[in-house]
């Protein structure tokens, strides 16, 4: 095979191509600097847009379909039973996919933004290369952003050659649904994906390390949740740990060390969604000097520069969160330092969204949070089971928690529980951007009948001044 090596000169080079690495190679071609874009795969978009955010919010979308036609049956609206062609459901999802990677192809050709396909690793602190079947080309650059991401944590000793053993891609593929499918992992995309799994018709089990679904938050945020889970999936083990996986004939014996758990039990399929870990480990790290942290994420300041000068990393690479969102404001954000403009990473709040049903969404202090840190906050909790709007779609177990600041009364963080509450935070991270305090939200003027108002309703309470509940007091 013959081997050709290229040497070439660029202003910016800009290693991945996720939601953070387009986003800053954009922002930095519209700031006037020249940009190469290094991506392994043959489309852009990273993680998010070919097997995260964007293909399992279109499975969910389904999933949501099938829930709420089957949840209207009780208020006199009956369909039959729903009727799956997976084909046809998976090329829904490609296709929306489709759509958003070759927009952003058209969208680095329009501004001059070169894309080179290959896998990139340091040379030294000033170069790269990049290897595409054989050929080469090494980039030298004025300034890197490392923006390689994440991949899927896997556990040492189970199964690697078994289809039946999932991650997260595995399962977004849906080549078929499974009879009886364990989640390994009570985080985000083990319930996500379980929420899909389910509407398609498997019997699901979750089983989860720590004593609650979704840590992170708020445990009174995760109860619906967790109450209308059980009454949907087989099981749900908490405070368990899968010990061995086995392949059998006719499925994976799982063993299970836990109080509430058998000891083993056969599953069809199991995903395993445990966390992400980052892209580091094969960059050439060590040429470049890079520093990572003891679990591989590389370490940066508010001006996302690494330990080295003309060096920067964004998204999943720098560590929690690990959120599309935080990934592309840091992809801004780099890219305007490296222009020359006085731009650094300081949001006040990343919110979090579980896409779940119903949906969490939280950003800010939570209160578990506050109580770890000592910081003494007030809290308030407007049930959704006296808003018209969502006894009106048939849902009453959510509700909208604000934390707030005793002493100034402004918001420190909030939380939604109930569906549609991922759109519903945006207002709380904006209200908390903007320093609002509890007046300010509660004589903001929401439209009625909202689900939006939950969250003024929410700050009424904090101000003795609710109508639409009686708390015995006023102010
Ligand atoms: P990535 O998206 O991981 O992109 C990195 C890119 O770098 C990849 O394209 C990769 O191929 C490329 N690359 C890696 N190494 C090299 C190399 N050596 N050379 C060249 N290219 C390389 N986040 C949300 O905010 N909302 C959600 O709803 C959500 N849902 C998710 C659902 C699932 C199933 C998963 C797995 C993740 C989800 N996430 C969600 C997380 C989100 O996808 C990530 O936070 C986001 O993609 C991170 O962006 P990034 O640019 O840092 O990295
Ligand atoms: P996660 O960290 O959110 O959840 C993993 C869960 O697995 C945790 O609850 C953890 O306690 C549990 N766990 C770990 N080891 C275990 C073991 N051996 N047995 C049983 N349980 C175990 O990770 P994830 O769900 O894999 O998601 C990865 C990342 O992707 C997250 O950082 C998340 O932010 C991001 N993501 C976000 C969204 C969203 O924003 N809607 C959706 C999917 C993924």
């Amino acid at each position: 095979m013959s081997s050709s090596v290229e040497e070439r000169r660029v202003q910016l080079l800009v290693l991945g191509g996720g939601p953070g690495g387009y986003t800053a190679a954009f922002r930095a071609a519209d700031l006037g600097l020249s940009v190469v874009l290094v991506e392994r795969e043959s489309t852009l978009g990273g993680v998010c847009l070919n097997v995260g955010c964007i293909p399992s919010k279109a499975l969910l979308h389904v999933a949501q379909v099938v829930n709420e036609a089957k949840a209207i049956a009780k208020h006199g609206v009956e369909f039959g039973a729903p009727r799956f062609d997976l084909p046809k459901i998976a090329a829904f999802k490609d296709g929306v996919v489709g759509k958003l990677t070759q927009g952003l192809a058209a969208l680095a050709k329009k501004r001059n933004v070169e894309i080179v396909r290959g896998t990139a690793k340091f040379m030294t602190p000033e170069s790269v290369v990049v290897e595409n079947a054989g050929a080469s080309v090494t980039f030298s650059f004025d300034d890197c952003i490392v923006a390689t991401g994440s991949r899927p944590v896997e556990i040492p000793n189970f199964p690697t050659d078994d289809l039946r053993l999932m991650d997260s891609t595995d399962a977004l593929r849906l080549a078929s649904v499974p009879d009886r499918l364990l989640v390994l992992g009570g985080g985000v995309i083990g319930l996500e994906m379980a929420t899909v799994y389910h509407a398609l018709g498997s019997r699901v089990t979750v089983v989860e390390l720590l004593p609650g679904l979704v840590p992170g938050c708020d445990r009174d945020l995760v109860r619906p949740l967790d109450r209308i889970l059980r009454t949907r999936y087989e099981n749900i083990f908490l405070e368990t740990r899968v010990t061995k996986i086995e392949p059998e004939a006719a499925g994976l014996r799982v063993f299970f060390e836990g109080a509430k758990a058998p000891s083993s039990d056969l599953f069809d399929c199991v995903l395993v969604a445990v966390g992400r870990k980052p892209n580091s480990d094969q960059l050439g790290l060590e040429q470049a000097g890079l520093a990572t942290d003891e679990r591989g994420f590389l370490r940066v300041d508010a001006k996302q520069r690494t330990n080295v000068p003309n060096l920067y990393a964004i998204g999943d690479i720098v560590g929690q969160p690990m959120l599309a969102h935080k990934a592309t404001h840091q992809g801004k954000t780099a890219a305007e330092v490296i222009a020359g403009l006085p731009a650094a990473f300081d949001a006040k709040a990343i919110p979090s969204v579980a896409y779940t049903d119903p949906e969490i969404a939280w950003m800010g202090l939570t209160e578990e949070a506050a109580q770890a840190q000592g910081i003494s906050v007030e809290t308030a909790n407007f049930p959704w089971a006296a808003s018209g709007r969502a006894l009106g779609i048939g849902r009453n177990e959510g509700t909208t928690k604000l934390i707030i600041d005793p002493e100034t009364r402004r918001l420190l963080g909030a939380g939604m529980v109930g569906p549609n509450a991922g759109e519903l935070i945006a207002e709380a991270v904006l209200a908390l951007e903007m320093g609002a305090d509890v007046e300010d939200i509660a004589l903001t003027i929401h439209p009625h009948p909202t689900l939006s108002e939950t969250f003024a309703f929410g700050a009424e309470m904090l101000e003795g001044s609710i109508t639409d509940l009686y708390l015995g007091k006023k102010r």
